[in-house]
């Protein structure tokens, strides 16, 4: 690709653009993966500190910033800032730039490339939400389930190449193994790790979700036998599954395509 200097300034800033919006829209996020496990709305209220419940100013809260000028510590009391705000900020920076940079070319923008940017900004936010509140609590919320399927019925309108039946076959494809599963051997995995799935069919229809699948549990079972070896996981200890989906489905997400190709050409059908 020829860039002239005109362009690529161009290029240059509506990155850095998309990158500050990603961070802002994840910097309240963390509201939301603060305040919903204890039940508190994220609409209510400005944002406090939680150790001396100083109201924050704007100042407090330019995303990554703030962090980095106040290295990690609040303003107010001097109480340790978690390391998960500005973490959660840059998953947000990096998804925008991802969703960006894989759907739209910014000088030939049409209506159906900028849905399917949204469509995957949007999957990468609430993903986010689930695995952080999975790993914090073990638990994935069912209206987390509902805005990833919302999201998924949104996409078929951008992302032509699902059918609604590959999609419909989604729904179950994953879900209903685990759920029978489940009868057979009770606690093999989380009724919500079970909704998930059949919420992320809506969105990548059948044979992205089996990928989903498969990576997730192979990660998984990475991370679990390594916490067996080092002897920080018991045996049957029951870790958050969700994480992992979460990260597998944003892999296949940006780069399905070409992970699936390659599959079935290794298999010898392409
Ligand atoms: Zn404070």
């Amino acid at each position: 690709m020829d860039l002239s200097g005109i362009e690529l300034a161009f290029y240059i800033f509506w990155y850095v653009m998309v990158f500050i919006f990603g961070t802002i829209i994840f910097s309240f996020l963390n509201v939301v993966i603060y305040r919903t496990p204890i039940k508190i709305s994220p609409a209510k209220g400005r944002s406090f500190c939680p150790k001396c419940h100083h109201t924050l100013g704007p100042l407090d809260l330019v995303p990554l910033f703030s962090w980095l000028f106040l290295r990690g510590k609040c303003r107010y009391c001097k109480a340790p800032i978690s390391g998960r705000y500005p973490l959660v900020e840059s998953i947000g920076g990096f998804s925008a730039l991802a969703s960006a940079y894989f759907f739209v070319d910014p000088l030939y923008i049409d209506f159906m490339s900028a849905g399917q940017a949204v469509c995957a900004f949007a999957l990468c936010a609430i993903l986010t939400v689930i695995a952080f509140i999975d790993h914090d609590t073990m638990t994935i919320f069912d209206w987390s389930n509902v805005v990833v399927a919302i999201i998924g019925v949104a996409s078929f309108f951008f992302f032509k190449d699902i059918t609604w039946l590959e999609r419909l076959i989604g729904i179950f494809v994953v879900s209903l193994p685990m759920y029978l599963l489940v009868l057979w051997k009770e606690g093999a995995f989380g009724g919500g790790d079970i909704k998930l799935f059949a919420a992320l069919g809506v969105f990548f229809g059948w044979k992205y979700n089996l990928l989903i699948f498969f990576i997730s549990t192979v990660v998984g079972g990475i991370y679990a036998a390594i916490g067996l070896a080092k002897k920080t996981k018991k045996r049957n200890e029951h870790f958050a599954f969700g994480p992992f989906i979460c990260i597998a489905a944003v892999l296949i997400l940006f780069f399905g395509k070409a992970i699936l190709s390659w599959y079935l050409g290794y298999l010898g059908f392409e």
